[in-house]
Order: C-alpha cells, then structure tokens, then sequence
C-alpha cells in the first residue's frame, strides 16, 4: 500500500512533462550546426521512486542542468556530427553551452532583466538570444570579452559591481539552453529565441546600461522594503 507522501510524489512527478529525448538531441545539434555554438551534455532528471532527481545521484545545487565531469570543456564540440554521437549515448542529457567561446552570457535575476528587455526595445537595440531559467534568471548572450569587461562598466555607470545582482559568464563557465529541465519545475526558455537576425550578438557595452539600471533599481527596491 502506498503512503500519502509516496502518492503525492508519484502525482508531482507525472504532472511534469516527460522530456523527449529527441527534441535535445535536435536542439543541441542546431545550436551546433545553426548557431556555431558549441555544446556538451549535462546531468539530467530522472524519475526515482516518484520524484525527480539528478542523474548525478547528488543533492545538487542544479539538479538535471550540471556538468558530469570537471573535463566538461574538452568534451564540448560546435559539430553537429560530434553533438548527435553524444546524445544519441545520452539522449536525456541536459544541453549545456560553454561561455567564453562564441558568447558570454551576462546574468540577472527575470524581474531586472524583463524590466531591461522593455527598455531595450524602446532604445530599439539589437538584441542578442535571451534566456529565462525556472528558477526566475535570465541570461542575455554577448560577444565574448563581456565578463572581464562589466565590472568596470557598471563602475563607469555608478554602481558598485558587487552591490547589484548581475552575474557576467565568461571562459570556464556555461549557461544551460532549452529545452533543458532544471529540478523538476520547469524547463529553460527563450526569451528571445536565436533567428537569424539575432545571429550578430550585441557587445556588453550596448546592453549594460539598461541591464545595471534595472538590477539597481531592483537592489535599491529590496533595500527599501528591509529598512
Ligand atoms: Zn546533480
């Protein structure tokens, strides 16, 4: 006989649309053979006694959307050959994109980076892809270069770099690509898809201003509400 506990996790975990193992074969292979990003799979979410848990066994901080190894940049690849060999041997692997290579990826929590987004379109800049993970980030692709060059442009708009919540992803790091599952709430999305408009990426300096506005904005907000 079931527990109620078992029950509830059993329900939880078939509410949750099943990933198609297919569907991240053909993205990361469009991402490689489309965009020239290169790609490496991740951990993924699997179903264990009715609830959701990373493929790496862990209670990890990013369950299902992590690195397996700590060698995980020699194995990405920008070949779509080289992309469906690797999840055609894991076909749920989540899809994990290296920064520092074709793109940095400058962070901000959803609230900033919406509030951002609508002021960029008034300014009408050229925007690069933007992503939004389920657990309320959002990640605006760059040129590479970005995560040296923010501090000290974030400094020449007058905010303290460590004082506003914007986080810039270069070399070594990586940023997880939909239609991924991050721990079981949802899936990561585009906020702005990668189209063939979008394929010459934006420089930092062109987004940051608008980025640290609404990151400041939002830190001056929550200083507020705690005084
Ligand atoms: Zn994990």
């Amino acid at each position: 006989m079931l527990t109620v506990e078992e029950t509830i996790g059993v329900t939880e975990a078939a509410q949750i649309p099943q990933q198609r193992g297919e569907q991240l074969l053909d993205n990361a292979v469009r991402y490689a053979e489309e965009r020239h990003w290169d790609v490496f799979p991740g951990t993924w979410l699997e179903a264990v006694e009715g609830r959701e848990r990373c493929s790496c066994g862990a209670e990890c901080a990013v369950p299902g959307a992590h690195a397996v190894k700590p060698d995980w940049s020699t194995q990405a690849t920008g070949s779509g050959v080289g992309a469906r060999r690797m999840w055609s041997k894991t076909p749920k692997a989540s899809i994990l994109l290296p920064t520092g290579r074709t793109f940095d990826a400058i962070e901000v929590s959803e609230s900033a980076g919406f509030l951002a987004l609508a002021r960029m379109e008034r300014m009408d800049l050229t925007l690069g892809p933007v992503t939004c993970t389920p657990d309320r980030r959002m990640f605006f692709f760059v040129l590479p270069g970005a995560a040296t060059k923010v501090p000290d442009l974030v400094r020449k708009l007058g905010w303290v770099p460590g004082a506003i919540d914007l986080v810039t992803r270069g070399e070594g790091h990586y940023v997880a690509a939909p239609p991924t599952r991050i721990g079981g709430v949802g899936a990561v999305q585009w906020a702005r898809r990668p189209t063939p408009a979008n394929r010459w990426l934006p420089d930092a300096e062109e987004l940051i201003s608008p980025l640290a506005y609404a990151c400041g904005r939002e830190a001056a907000e929550a200083r507020n509400r705690t005084q």
